[in-house]
């Protein structure tokens, strides 16, 4: 009997769907011959404003200079804090230290694996400037107490929506909560460019002008610069790719809800699944379990032929990179850290596929 191999990701099926679109939209990229900030990427923020009911929308050269921008756009001083989960990526971590800004580690509730609201008030002291919650996952932060607790001692909100395209709390979708929502839509996301690309939502006219300067050398008007700016624009051929992709998103994120569900009917009682919570909308961007056998069940899979991921196999505060954090103990970060394995949940997997690994995971046990 042959192996049926599943891989975690595999773009080339992933993006086969769109094959013939994109073919086409390469073809007339090349008789246009406009490659930087033209129609392409003007017409996807509005699409991409569109599809949020939002007004303001800046594409940009990546996730993490989408971050980077945001806390840019907001003139923060040197030293100044901002409030980040401890088991995030490690890119919203480094956002904050390209920009002066120091990070202060936010435990995450261990059901939802996003920051822990009830903990965010004990980390406020008079630098504090801003919070930024990352919807891990797929799944949306507890906005609404969040959003209480900046309100209340005048704090900005740069959401992290790298996982989040789509997802929704209470009705509103990832990015509109904020006063900046960071995107990524480097391949693997629910949205996914042909190479590097970001955007930014913003709310207000001034934030979307500054941030349109800061992506393009601080230029207000060509060869004339206001601000200390960046080389971080959208590239036209990743915008009319995206352009393709983004009708397409609801489609994409409902396979993937479909393919966790069924992990999370059938799957053992023994592996702890994402919780499902009332009025969240998880997109699964990564369908995770726990397990205390973490690494012995990633190998079994290997050797079944199934291929897993682990995100994220070290803490933020346990990188060499972040060597002045290396000693401050972050036990429920450490916990999933430890224990969390992710299973393939993509567009380019079919239902058949995961019952495979239902079935394989299920006899582990
Ligand atoms: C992918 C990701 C980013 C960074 O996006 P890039 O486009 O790779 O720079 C930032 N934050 C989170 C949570 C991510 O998953």
């Amino acid at each position: 009997m042959s192996l049926m191999k599943i891989p975690y990701e595999n773009l080339k099926t992933l993006n086969h769907p769109f094959e013939a679109e994109l073919k086409k939209r390469f073809s007339d990229f090349l008789d246009k011959g406009w490659y930087i900030l033209g129609d392409e990427v003007s017409l996807f923020e509005k699409e991409f404003g569109d599809f949020h009911q939002e007004q303001f929308v800046v594409g940009v050269a990546n996730g993490l200079d989408a971050l980077i921008l945001s806390l840019k756009c907001c003139n923060f001083q040197p030293g100044d804090e901002v409030i980040v989960p401890s088991n995030t990526y490690i890119a919203t971590i480094l956002a904050i230290l390209h920009c002066n800004l120091v990070p202060v580690f936010v435990e995450p509730d261990i059901r939802t694996y996003n920051i822990d609201p009830e903990k965010i008030k004990a980390a406020i002291t008079g630098k504090t400037v801003a919070i930024m919650p990352v919807h891990l996952y797929g799944q949306c932060c507890d906005m609404d107490p969040i959003l209480l607790i900046a309100r209340n001692h005048n704090l900005k909100i740069i959401e992290d929506c790298a996982q989040a395209h789509g997802a929704t709390y209470k009705g509103k979708m990832a990015g509109t909560f904020g006063d900046f929502g960071a995107f990524s839509f480097y391949p693997t996301k629910n949205l996914g460019a042909l190479g590097d690309a970001g955007a930014i939502i913003c709310k207000s006219s001034q934030d979307y002008e500054k941030l349109r300067q800061l992506r393009n050398y601080g230029s207000e008007k060509k060869y004339h610069n206001g601000i200390i700016g960046f080389n971080s624009r959208l590239d036209e051929i990743q915008a009319s790719f995206l352009r393709i992709k983004l009708p397409y998103l609801n489609k994409i994120n409902q396979h993937k809800q479909q393919l966790a569900t069924i992990y999370l009917e059938n799957l053992n009682e023994s592996y702890i699944k994402p919780v499902v919570t009332e009025g969240f909308g998880n997109i699964y961007h990564i369908f995770n379990i726990r397990h205390p056998e973490r690494d012995r069940i990633k190998a079994y899979l290997q050797d079944e032929g199934i291929g897993t991921e682990i995100h994220y196999p070290v803490a933020p505060h346990k990188q060499k990179a972040l060597k002045a954090m290396n000693d401050l103990h972050f036990p429920i970060s450490s916990e999933i850290h430890e224990t969390t394995l992710s299973l393939p949940c993509s567009f380019a997997h079919d239902t058949e596929q995961i019952y495979r690994v239902v079935e394989v995971l299920n006899k582990f046990i």
